[in-house]
């Protein structure tokens, strides 16, 4: 018999990675937010009322929640998951949060012998609808095996990267270099305008040179149309640069894009658009360029 999964938090990434979860197993669904599962349920996901009600039906139960603060209390708040799952259930959390969350985690799961990994993902909305994610699996090696199978229906990549931790150090590692390219290539863009140049032509020209970069492929999508709509949150892509910042003073590294990087999330948030896709970063350069 197929492997029973459960899947909690199905926002703008867990709903897409649950609809390709359910194409391949028997799927319990539960968001605090009735809404954002209707068309799991439409598809042949059942409905949980709670998390509890998802850990009897499942015997992988994977999340996907915002940030620590979330995590830590779903995983590990009295009648939480740890505390509720049975025995040899294996829990995987795909959030992206600080290394110090799985690190809390693991130990009181393996107390009650019910089994933890962390796997952030990286591919954004457009990846887990494709199925075509990033997994960054830091735990236990073996049970990342038995677990496998689940992750590959959310995407091929799947990296065994460390001990618990070492999946959310590289995610924050990556969304970093990830987020001071996008302003790059924003503030690039800026500029050309105010030289006159059309966005267009910066896009083919930068594609076929030295500074092409994924960040690049957002001029089409979602610059040139200003679709300012998530995709991935401001007030994400903020705690993100956090994570790194806290790891590299942890570990006396003297780090400077990330620092610049958050700065525009942060002005991005104090103009109210923390629930904006991050490309939104935009508007803040072209102000501060006076740019129409
Ligand atoms: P989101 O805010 O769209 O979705 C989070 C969902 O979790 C919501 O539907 C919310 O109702 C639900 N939730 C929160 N607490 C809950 C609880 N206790 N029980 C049940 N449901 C609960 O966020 P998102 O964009 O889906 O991001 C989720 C995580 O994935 C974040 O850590 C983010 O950094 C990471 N991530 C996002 C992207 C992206 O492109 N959006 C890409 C890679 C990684």
């Amino acid at each position: 018999m197929a492997t029973s999964v459960g899947f909690i938090g199905v926002g703008n990434m867990g709903n897409p990675m649950a609809g390709n979860v359910l194409k391949a197993f028997p799927l319990t669904v539960f968001d605090k937010n009735p809404n954002a599962m209707s068309n799991l349920i439409a598809a042949g996901a059942q409905k949980a009322g709670s998390h509890q009600e998802v850990l009897e039906r499942a015997e992988i139960v994977m999340t996907c929640l915002p940030a620590s603060p979330d995590v830590e209390a779903l995983y590990l708040d009295a009648g939480g998951l740890v505390e509720r799952a049975k025995p040899g259930t294996i829990l995987i959390d795909l959030s992206s949060v600080l290394p110090s969350t799985p690190r809390k985690i693991e130990p009181r799961a393996k107390q009650r012998g019910v089994h933890f990994l962390e796997a952030p993902v990286s591919g954004g909305v457009s990846g887990a609808k494709a199925a075509t994610l990033a997994v960054m699996v830091g735990g236990d090696a073996a049970v990342l095996e038995r677990a496998r199978p689940v992750l590959r229906a959310i995407g091929p990549n799947i990296f065994s990267v460390g001990p618990v931790g070492a999946g959310n150090t590289v995610k924050a590692i990556n969304n970093m270099m990830a987020c001071v390219n996008s302003l790059a290539m924003m503030e690039g863009l800026v500029l050309g305008r105010r030289a006159g140049l059309d966005p267009m032509t910066i896009y083919e020209v930068v594609k076929a040179s030295s500074g092409g970069s994924k960040a690049l492929e957002r001029i089409p999508t979602a610059i040139v149309p200003r679709n300012f709509a998530p995709g991935f949150k401001v007030a994400l892509m903020n705690k993100d640069l956090e994570t790194f910042n806290t790891i590299a003073k942890e570990l006396h590294v003297p780090v400077s894009f990330s620092n610049v990087a958050q700065r525009y999330q942060q002005a991005a948030m104090a103009a109210g658009l923390a629930d904006q896709d991050t490309s939104v970063a935009l508007t803040i350069i072209e102000k501060l360029a006076a740019l129409e």
